[in-house]
């Protein structure tokens, strides 16, 4: 998991030489104080190096207004960067990808998901409301080590690559300790994912106590810089009046607030109480630095509000659609569309649903589509832009990834139109709305490596993870009845 070679290997020793060294430590004593049995090694392959590629006569659809769609186009990357896109590319040194008879776009860029719990699927039953997410990641997710965050993190990603993501937020709202930071960001680093790491503070933690902001410094300065593939920011508790359940006191959101400004980070939390847009356009706690979560339920007033601030939203429509519908209401897509603010898809919990980034788009379709009547309104293209350029830019990441785009990191995917589900295929925004699922992406490259191939991973060993998935679970399970 976090062989100190491997790493000297790669250049940052010194990043991870501390780490390593705190992570065994705090591993022993975690391990030690919740009886749990030591954990095994769980290193992830060697990724593939960075070649040069042409990926050859697929659909282009580049996402970038400028460069549009081109039937039969090619994508030309060198050492992680896309080169040229264009017909015919002359690139005589270049590896060949046959593309035919796939499209050939960015990858989907995932906006808040909550890697750590992904493996805790064997024990959530949405049909039991003893056993739901909500109550059942409260319970148990104190009981998690670095490691099983490790192993969470990792389940979750290597199905999203396996879906066409290439790009997740992590949002960890379990950060127990700075060593379970350390595994969820080294999780992210081992597969070779682009990453935005979010840190929290864990399940149960007491609403009057600060998050460990000190630990939030320490990890941007040591993470942001390995390889330009990670990014940090803060997910804050939400706040609300004092004893309200599940909220922290304002003044002390304020607090954590404006020490995450300070280290030029965007916060992002969870909507969903009544009144609290409300509550935070009085107490100026809007803006652009403030990413949003699940639009429901807001009044005129606090739309207006939302309008004024530009605070972005962040809309998971299957969890939307099927958790937080009912209490919180439909998904208000079209009214933050209406007002230009930025709006980016996400999966949010993937022990809840699947990591399918077609359904989410789909999803969203059929809420807009319920709520607006015939016609369609939200057309299969836009939601392909919200699914890529649209969350990118949401994460602040439009400079490298989100479009095909010469200069832009080469995170791209192709996904077959011969498929049984996909074929005969007429325009390729709608066969990918309408009828696209994972099985149908081929290939996966993020930053020019070849993660994917064929619809599978090239470096991820798929029987190990699902393995130690099943195995970390049980052993918080029996962890947490123990206690
Ligand atoms: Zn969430």
């Amino acid at each position: 998991m976090f062989s100190s070679g491997e790493l000297h290997r790669r250049g940052i020793f010194k990043v991870a030489g501390g780490f390593a060294a705190a992570l065994g430590l705090s591993r022993t004593r975690s391990a030690e104080a919740q009886g749990a049995p030591r954990p095994a090694a769980s290193e992830s392959g060697v990724l593939p190096t960075r070649g040069e590629f042409v990926v050859r006569g697929g659909h282009v659809l580049t996402m970038d207004a400028g460069l549009g769609d081109l039937p039969g186009g090619d994508v030309h990357v060198r050492d992680g960067a896309i080169v040229a896109v264009g017909a015919n590319l002359n690139a005589p040194n270049a590896e060949s990808i046959d593309a035919r008879d796939m499209i050939v776009m960015p990858g989907f860029v995932d906006t808040h998901w909550h890697l750590w719990c992904t493996a805790l699927r064997l024990i959530i039953r949405a049909d039991d409301p003893a056993d739901g997410y909500f109550p059942t990641t409260l319970r148990v997710g104190r009981y998690c080590t670095p490691q099983d965050s490790y192993i969470g993190v990792r389940l979750g990603v290597a199905e999203a690559l396996l879906s066409g993501i290439t790009t997740v937020h992590n949002w960890s709202h379990n950060t127990l300790s700075p060593e379970h930071a350390d595994a969820e960001l080294q999780a992210l680093k081992d597969i070779g994912v682009r990453a935005r790491f979010s840190y929290g503070s864990g399940q149960g933690y007491a609403a009057d106590k600060p998050m460990n902001l000190g630990d939030l410094a320490r990890v941007q300065k040591q993470w942001t810089s390995v390889d330009g593939m990670l990014g940090i920011g803060a997910c804050l508790r939400t706040p609300g009046l004092p004893g309200t359940r599940g909220s922290i006191p304002v003044e002390l959101f304020r607090t954590e607030y404006d020490a995450v400004r300070k280290l030029g980070l965007q916060a992002t939390i969870h909507c969903g109480p009544k009144g609290l847009i409300d509550l935070m356009g009085r107490n100026n706690l809007l803006g652009p630095d403030m990413l949003l979560v699940h639009p429901q339920g807001m009044t005129a007033d606090e739309l207006k509000m939302i309008g004024a601030t530009r605070s972005p939203w962040s809309t998971a429509p299957v969890i939307e659609m099927s958790y937080s519908a009912v209490r919180n209401g439909t998904i208000q897509y079209s009214e933050l569309d209406g007002m230009g603010v930025p709006v980016g898809l996400s999966i949010d919990a993937s022990a809840a649903t699947s990591a399918d980034f077609f359904n989410v788009m789909r999803a969203l379709m059929w809420s807009d589509w319920q709520r607006s009547g015939a016609p369609l309104r939200l057309k299969p293209r836009r939601l392909v832009e919200l699914a890529t350029i649209e969350g990118a830019k949401l994460l602040g990441l439009a400079d490298k990834t989100g479009s095909l785009t010469p200069g832009k990191r080469a995170d791209l995917v192709m996904i077959r139109t011969t498929d049984i589900n996909m074929a005969p295929m007429q325009d390729p925004y709608y066969a990918m709305v309408f009828h696209g699922q994972p099985s149908n992406v081929d290939t996966v490259m993020i930053d020019g490596r070849v993660l994917v191939r064929g619809g599978k991973h090239t470096s991820l060993d798929v029987g190990k993870t699902v393995r130690e998935a099943a195995e970390s679970t049980r052993g918080i399970a029996e962890r947490s009845k123990r206690a």
